[in-house]
């Protein structure tokens, strides 16, 4: 582990300031979930075949509800299967070891922190929770635990049966019911996405790790020029190069390492074990 990590954690821990893990899609990759970007990022629907751009949009929701949940529901029998990897369950003894000065911002909806034990408390869902479905209409602004009507193993991808199609209707208002997610036309929030507290992490940060994410979206990037605009340090962790790694090459503060994650997540865990 390079020296400026070691002298910068333990400086974290004399002035209590946060350690913060922002981590993205390639945490759950090992764990065999699809990224949804790029050449994962189509979804087949009879004759129909859709970018994830496309179809995980509200306007597509408000077009075709049916079709958006066809989608949702095989990803959720996909991340229903998965195990947490490694790396989920070196964040959460990480977080036992660090306690309050520990926060976990992750890109990633698949429920996988939550299975490795990651706390509620210092984690913060930037994109959503598999595991909560809200109002498509907004009736209100409260969560519901996923349907335990709607079977996740082997599900014809193309069919939605009357039954589970009744669980997906708002209790309040009987319009349909959405995925908890961000979709690709809205915006971060507070209520939904923990962007005000994620903001306000950003700035209490003394070292940030950013794992398994190249840094596509905007509060990712806002979150890491906090830190780095107050003398905070930013550890990029990526076996090649991403946004990240342009953005730290010319910071004093700014460390590319060029490792897989779980490996990295094990040292750092036994280094902290050491001393914390
Ligand atoms: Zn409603």
């Amino acid at each position: 582990m390079d020296n400026r990590i070691i002298e910068r954690l333990q400086f974290c821990k004399e002035t209590n300031k946060r350690i913060t893990f922002l981590v993205g899609a390639g945490l759950s990759a090992e764990s065999g979930i699809p990224t949804f970007r790029g050449k994962d990022g189509y979804w087949v629907s009879g004759s129909k075949n859709y970018k994830a751009e496309e179809i995980g949009t509200y306007r597509m929701f408000q077009l075709a509800s049916q079709e958006v949940w066809k989608w949702f529901l095989y990803r959720k029998s996909v991340t229903e299967a998965a195990k947490p990897n490694q790396s989920h369950f070196m964040l959460k003894e990480i977080e036992d070891l660090v306690g309050d000065r520990f926060a976990l911002i992750s890109q990633n909806v698949d429920s996988l922190h939550r299975k490795a034990g990651s706390s509620e408390e210092r984690t913060y869902l930037i994109h959503g929770d598999f595991d909560f479905v809200r109002c498509g209409d907004e009736c209100s602004s409260e969560l519901y635990p996923f349907p335990a009507q709607i079977r996740l193993t082997d599900r014809d991808k193309d069919v939605i049966t009357p039954e589970e199609w009744e669980a997906l209707r708002c209790p309040k208002c009987r319009e349909d019911l959405r995925p908890h997610v961000l979709w690709f036309d809205e915006y971060y929030n507070e209520k939904y996405f923990r962007r005000d507290s994620v903001l306000r992490i950003s700035k209490e940060t003394g070292i940030l790790f950013i794992l398994g994410t190249s840094g596509a979206t905007n509060l990712p990037r806002t979150v890491t020029e906090n830190v780095l605009s107050r003398n905070g340090m930013v550890v990029e962790v990526n076996i090649e190069d991403s946004y990240f790694s342009e953005l730290l090459s010319n910071k004093k503060n700014g460390i590319s390492v060029r490792q897989e994650t779980s490996p990295f997540l094990t040292e750092l865990r036994n280094e902290l074990a050491n001393w914390f």
